[in-house]
């Protein structure tokens, strides 16, 4: 049942919570600030003190925020999405690093370009290919949780002088649950005692069958360390999306997923967002979570100030109201109004699950203790 507390009630209709308990009271029912009530005691008391009341659903809240069908002729190809995966120390960070030092472009290079958690890179084929760093495997399943579907191709790094490990096994999962397909990359070929064959056969036992082995994953050989065959896995990318044809319609409000989210000091609450329809623009209003706010800078993965951000765009919002989380799903919205309308009601949401958790907590530490 919807309940809601006594100050989030009062603070709704700018009301003292003392004249709502007072209320309360009257009707014989003894309570404190903190305490919720249903949603009919909630609506008798707000009428009583003069409110007219519409109670709203989540499905009224919600409706039309995500997933509104675009027509089949508004979809444009877009690039695809692409995290690395793997066990740790298999090179993933080391991979990410070398494919985006080979592909900064020469007036860059030295330069500091800044970390925003996602890039996009261009392949020898002319192609765009977007990169999430390592969102990590927990990061992951909270978005697939959340209905965000970010990913379309995930890259399994398997160090050749270490084999298939418990984290391989997991991310292979992770990609088969997902439906996402993988490419295999086997790095650190340069090592002495790599041994790439063994890594295709241990795949076998994890339901991988790479192309060399007679199955459709398709893999490639690398050292992130000697910057060998990185071409190649890049072609193998896109050679991956171009089966997905992967669309998006570029020409509606945006919608997107929050990579990553903190609080800087110089520039307030910094979400950097994955832009999946639609395109982004400084001046929308968003809401991402129960935080919303005018997007007042847009900054592109080379750390530019960019107007827009269309289809697998990673880039940095600026203009939040408060921190939004990692995998909170970002939408446009009209106005402010609407805007206040969602978060107010995703964050009393989200206090009263806290509260029902709390008490839930505190009954069983009661039944422990008896
Ligand atoms: P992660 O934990 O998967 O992100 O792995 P890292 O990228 O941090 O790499 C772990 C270690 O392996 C580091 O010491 C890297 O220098 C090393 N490494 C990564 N790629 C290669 C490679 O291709 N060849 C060799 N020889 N070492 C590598
Ligand atoms: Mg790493």
């Amino acid at each position: 049942p919807e309940v809601i507390t006594i100050q989030e009630l009062a603070n709704r209709m700018a009301e003292r919570a003392v004249d709502v308990i007072k209320l309360l009271m009257k009707q014989g029912q003894m309570a404190k600030i903190t305490d919720t009530i249903d949603a009919d005691t909630a609506q008798l008391i707000a009428e009583e003190l003069g409110h007219t009341v519409k109670r709203v659903s989540e499905a009224d809240v919600e409706e039309g925020l995500f997933d509104v069908a675009d027509a089949p002729e508004d979809l444009l190809p877009r690039p695809p999405v692409v995290t690395i995966m793997g066990h740790v120390d298999h090179g993933k960070t080391s991979l990410l690093d070398a494919i985006r030092k080979t592909n900064v472009v020469s007036g860059e290079a030295g330069g500091i370009t800044q970390h925003i958690g996602a890039y996009q890179v261009t392949a020898p084929s002319g192609a765009k290919i977007t990169f999430i760093d390592t969102p990590g495997h927990a990061a992951f399943t909270a978005m697939r949780a959340r209905g965000a579907k970010v990913t379309d191709v995930v890259v399994l790094v398997v160090a050749a002088d270490d084999g298939v490990m418990p984290q391989t096994v997991e991310a292979i999962q992770h990609a088969k649950a997902a439906k996402v397909p993988l490419i295999v990359a086997i790095n650190k070929i340069d090592k002495p005692d790599a041994k790439p064959e063994r890594v295709r056969t241990e795949l076998l036992q994890h339901e991988v069958q790479v192309e060399t082995f007679g199955g459709d994953t398709l893999e490639v050989e690398v050292s992130a360390k000697q910057k060998t065959n990185l071409d190649k896995l890049l072609d193998i990318i896109g050679l991956q999306s171009e089966i997905l044809e992967l669309k998006a319609n570029p020409n509606r409000p945006a919608e997107g997923t929050v990579i990553e989210a903190k609080l800087d000091r110089g520039r307030g609450p910094v979400a950097t967002v994955l832009v999946q329809r639609g395109t982004l623009k400084v001046g929308d209003i968003v809401v991402a979570g129960a935080e919303w706010g005018r997007v007042r800078a847009l900054v592109s993965d080379t750390g530019a100030s960019i107007a827009t951000a269309g289809p697998a765009v990673p880039v940095e919002v600026l203009g939040f109201n408060g921190t939004p989380e990692a995998g909170d799903r970002l939408a446009v919205v009209d106005n402010e109004a609407r805007a206040r309308e969602v978060t107010d009601y995703r964050s009393h949401q989200k206090r009263e699950k806290q509260a029902a958790r709390a008490t839930g907590m505190r009954g069983s530490l009661e039944q422990m203790m008896s």
